[in-house]
């Protein structure tokens, strides 16, 4: 058995590449760990199921990274002034919580230079960890959302925050899908008239969903715009995390050799 074992916790679980992505790194750097996944339905549960499947580190997805926050004894500064943990790693009984998606996005979006001004569409789980460190790196993000509710904490934050139903387009130089709109539908994340007044001015466009062209991307290829997916995000807060897991043992490009593979497998 391996010495050390990982695993992601989610609901739905099983469409996620992190065990592939961290059992290719372990084995690649002949680390002696092995990483599973678990479909987690009660979060309250986390921390009991974490210490009674014996793990040593957690990957969080989808809907438990608030619970994932509230599991842990201690927090990285960052992690807890978003309120928000996708990396759990236990040292003597006490579980650490980190926040990799953030960095991972702030890494992803760092080719495209000049950047000045963001729109993020969407103002969801993965909006609040993201813009909370692209303002801390110097941007200026203004959070579009189809409903009024979500944007609350935003505003209250100091954000520049529009409905679809009071948003006077003005030149963003990136425009970024937050949404889950194109996930699983063919949806875009707002009215076409919105895009269309946005996109040509953006200097690129990203998305955060991976592994497929969403309509937002098609639109913004459509104005010969450079675009990227949500592949690079994945793959760069997965290193951080494995980072984590392995006390900083491992350089981030010697990571990175390996768990690319889980993309073009
Ligand atoms: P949340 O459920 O927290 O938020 C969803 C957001 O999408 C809300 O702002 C919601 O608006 C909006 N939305 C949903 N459907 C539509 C629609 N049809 N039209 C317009 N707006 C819509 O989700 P998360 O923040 O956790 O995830 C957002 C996306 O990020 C997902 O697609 C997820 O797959 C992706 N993701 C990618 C990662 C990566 O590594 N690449 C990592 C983490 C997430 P409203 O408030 O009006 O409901």
């Amino acid at each position: 058995m391996a010495k050390e074992l990982f695993a992601i916790f989610g609901n739905p679980v099983s469409h996620s590449k992190s065990p592939l992505m961290h059992n290719l790194s372990f084995q690649g750097l002949n680390y002696d760990a092995c990483y599973a996944r678990y479909q987690l339905q009660d979060g309250e549960k986390l921390k009991h199921t974490f210490f009674s499947l014996g793990l040593k580190g957690i990957n969080i997805t989808v809907p438990h990274k608030e619970h994932a926050y509230t599991a842990c004894d201690v927090l990285d500064p960052f992690a807890q002034k978003v309120g928000a943990v996708n990396t759990i790693v236990e040292k003597e009984g006490k579980l650490y919580g980190y926040n990799t998606d953030a960095p991972g996005f702030l890494k992803a979006i760092s080719e495209f230079s000049h950047i000045k001004t963001v729109l993020f569409l969407g103002a969801g789980g993965t909006a609040q960890s993201t813009s909370s460190i692209l303002r801390d790196e110097g941007y200026e993000v203004t959070l579009l959302n189809r409903s009024a509710g979500r944007l609350e904490r935003y505003k209250k934050e100091g954000f520049e925050t529009y409905t679809f139903d009071d948003f006077i387009p003005k030149p963003y130089d990136l425009v970024i899908n937050m949404t889950s709109a194109g996930l699983e539908d063919d949806s875009l994340p707002a009215p076409k008239e919105i895009l269309d007044a946005v996109i040509p001015q953006a200097k690129a466009c990203v998305d955060v969903i991976y592994g497929k062209e969403t309509p937002f991307l098609k639109l913004a290829k459509s104005y010969n715009k450079p675009t990227k997916d949500g592949s690079d995000m994945l793959l760069y807060q997965g290193i951080i995390a494995f980072e984590y897991f392995t006390d900083h043992l491992f350089e981030f490009d010697e990571i990175e050799a390996h768990m690319k593979k889980a993309f073009i497998l």
